[in-house]
């Protein structure tokens, strides 16, 4: 059969595999891979591939249409029943800190790169298949995945980059046509569920695990070798591999990811499994599993059950995410054999982290930026005021700041108050309300004392607090849907969150508080790691 000329058209680069060294072995079966980046290994032909879903704005990264040209092709490339020209798919090798504990190798387990393709601008896209089979990483696990956990990687993906996050991509999702058998609360109940592969797309899949991995080993040969490839191909600014290049990378991937964290806690986002293997080496959010997003604030709220302790929930995030650098500094260490050069670039990450998420909450509350500590101390404090007062009433963190910016200036704490409300999953108390109309009050002080044109402030607010974002319960609908062959719910939702700052009429039911129902049900309020 003849390749469609869209497909036909992609072209892969081999400078990773070329690069790095692989394992001489190129059989799946689940092993220990020692001095190797990578193994070949070929996907797992699937019976009865099927195109679920396609995102145009990623299928443009890689030179493709906003619809494939035939359907059926591509459904089979993606689930990799077939081989394009040039792509000689293989896994990766890397290890990672698990809630805190090392946990040696882990790798690629059902993620299979097809290869790196070359966009229309010349930027080098690499294409990954999760789900397509097993691969030497696999360990006791079967490599596929089920259609729920590929579903939400695939619109949550697409949601943060329209979001503004940086965020791997997804090109489509395609059903396998194969049952999956999965204990989703691991509680004795398995069962067969059908099977999806999410095709992700990202410059580059590299975690701190893959750095972590060769270090723990002794492999500084390795070591070198992946970071060199890693600075010369996605941080060729920061100059030749030298150790104050490899600071430099350092510092840098401290820098994006406080960048990316105060994302996160601007969008209300919760990664779930913030483990050292699903971060990554150039700021993006990787690996979509028990992920979720507050509906009422809670700085407590994780939707991962697994994570009883809580050590990934959301005000946790900024924490975790710099004790993670350490082990990413840990396992630079031999090459750069100057402890103080990265404890000093390690440092530089809270200062980052501090200055984005306080630009972060200017943006929300509307405060005008001011330089000077007091000016930041002052607007910390008044942050942690109106946490305080979400602490009262279970208020919808997303609705309240879009209602925040409707408040006209000179408003009483009354008018002030009843534009608020919709958010308020209860009725407060009289206390609640007093609390909320004084923080009201201090706010519309602090907001009077530099003035800034009320449209033009509004219109920042807007543009940093999302109208819409893929709550869990409307994931769950679409996939719902989706198990029951029904791909319009996902179609909408993905639609209208191409554009999550613009108010969006006819998709106001998307953008509504949680429903009851959604409040305990499974896959809205608890995800467990099992996908
Ligand atoms: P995660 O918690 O999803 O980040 O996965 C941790 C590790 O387990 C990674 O090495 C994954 O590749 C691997 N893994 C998770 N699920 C599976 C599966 N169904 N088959 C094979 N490997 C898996
Ligand atoms: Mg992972």
């Amino acid at each position: 059969m003849n390749l469609p000329a869209d497909l036909a058209r992609l072209r892969f680069d081999a400078r990773f595999t070329e690069a790095l060294p692989a394992d001489p072995l190129t059989l799946a079966q689940p092993r220990i891979v020692q001095g190797a980046a990578y193994s070949f290994c070929a996907p797992t032909p699937v019976p009865a591939p099927r195109l679920l879903a396609w995102s145009a704005d990623c299928a443009w990264l890689l030179g493709l249409p906003a619809q494939p040209d035939d359907a059926d092709a591509a459904a089979g490339i993606f689930a990799g029943n077939r081989l394009l020209p040039g792509s000689q798919p293989y896994a990766t090798c890397y290890g990672g800190h698990q809630f805190g504990q090392w946990a040696g190798q882990l790798g690629d387990g059902r993620a299979l790169m097809l290869g790196t393709v070359i966009g229309p601008a010349g930027l080098r896209q690499e294409v990954q298949l999760k789900g397509a089979g097993l691969t030497p990483y696999s360990r006791h696990a079967d490599g596929r995945a089920v259609l729920r956990s590929s579903l939400r990687e695939y619109l949550c993906s697409e949601a943060m980059h329209h979001l503004g996050v940086p965020t791997t991509r997804a090109l489509c999702l395609v059903a396998t046509g194969e049952p999956v058998v999965r204990d989703m609360f691991y509680d004795g109940h398995p069962q067969a569920e059908p099977g999806a592969i999410v095709t992700r797309v990202a410059e580059s899949f590299l975690r701190f695990g893959h750095f972590e991995l060769p270090a723990a080993r002794g492999d500084t040969a390795l070591l070198k070798a992946l970071l060199d490839h890693a600075l010369t191909t996605h941080f060729p600014t920061l100059g030749a591999p030298s150790r104050d290049a490899y600071v430099a990378l350092f510092r840098e991937v401290c820098r994006r990811t406080a960048g990316l964290v105060a994302h996160w806690l601007r969008v209300g986002f919760v990664h779930g499994v913030m483990n050292t293997d699903n971060l990554s080496l150039l700021g993006l959010t990787i690996d979509y599993g028990p992920y979720g997003w507050l509906d009422a604030f809670d700085p407590g709220f994780t939707p991962n059950t697994t994570d009883r302790g809580g050590r990934y929930a959301y005000a946790e995030q900024a924490r975790v995410a710099g004790w993670n650098l350490a082990c990413l500094a840990n396992a630079l260490l031999p090459l750069v054999e100057d402890a103080s050069a990265l404890e000093a670039a390690l440092e530089t990450y809270s200062d980052h982290f501090e200055r984005s998420y306080l630009g972060v909450l200017r943006d929300k509350l509307g405060l005008p930026a001011q330089a000077g500590d007091a000016a930041a101390q002052a607007d910390f404090g008044l942050a942690s005021a109106l946490f305080a007062c979400f602490a009262e009433v279970e208020t919808d963190m997303t609705i309240f700041y879009r209602r925040l910016a409707r408040i006209a200036p000179g408003a009483s704490p009354q008018a002030a108050l009843e534009e608020i409300a919709p958010a308020f999953y209860a009725a407060p108390t009289e206390a609640a309300r007093a609390r909320f109309a004084e923080w009201l009050t201090h706010w519309q002080a602090r907001l009077a004392s530099s003035p800034e044109d009320p449209a033009a402030r509004r219109a920042r607010m807007d543009a940093a607090n999302p109208w819409l974002i893929p709550r869990n319960w409307l994931a769950q609908q679409a996939i719902d849907a989706a198990s029951a062959g029904d791909m319009q719910p996902l179609e909408r939702l993905m639609r209208a969150l191409r554009e999550p700052y613009r108010e969006q009429p006819d998709h106001a039911d998307l953008a509504a508080r949680r429903p009851d129902w959604a409040r305990h049900a499974p896959g809205c309020a608890a995800l467990s790691c099992s996908s």
